[in-house]
């Protein structure tokens, strides 16, 4: 392998590994709660409805963070499907 090869694969590599590493995050850190991405279904921590992954940002924190609010009954939430407060 020459090193022209491994600069060409580099800039397709690392995306592909920092998005496996976001996806591979533990939910309960607060960086993960802002960057990691989450590939499971959220289902509401309150009433166990499951939330749609088609997501209408209802602020400006679930646009950038992801996050839902429960369409059944009003609950806040990350991305994981914890309840957040406020
Ligand atoms: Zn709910």
């Amino acid at each position: 392998m020459t090193w022209d090869l491994v600069f060409q694969i580099l800039p397709w590599a690392l995306p592909v590994l920092a998005l496996v590493w976001m996806a591979s995050l533990k939910p309960t850190s607060r960086f993960a709660e802002k960057y990691g991405i989450n590939l499971r279904a959220v289902y509401c921590p309150s009433c166990g409805k499951k939330q749609s992954r088609v997501r209408s940002p209802k602020n400006y924190e679930e646009a950038m963070f992801g996050g839902s609010t429960c369409s059944a009954c009003g609950t806040r939430m990350n991305k994981y499907g914890q309840k957040k407060d406020g």
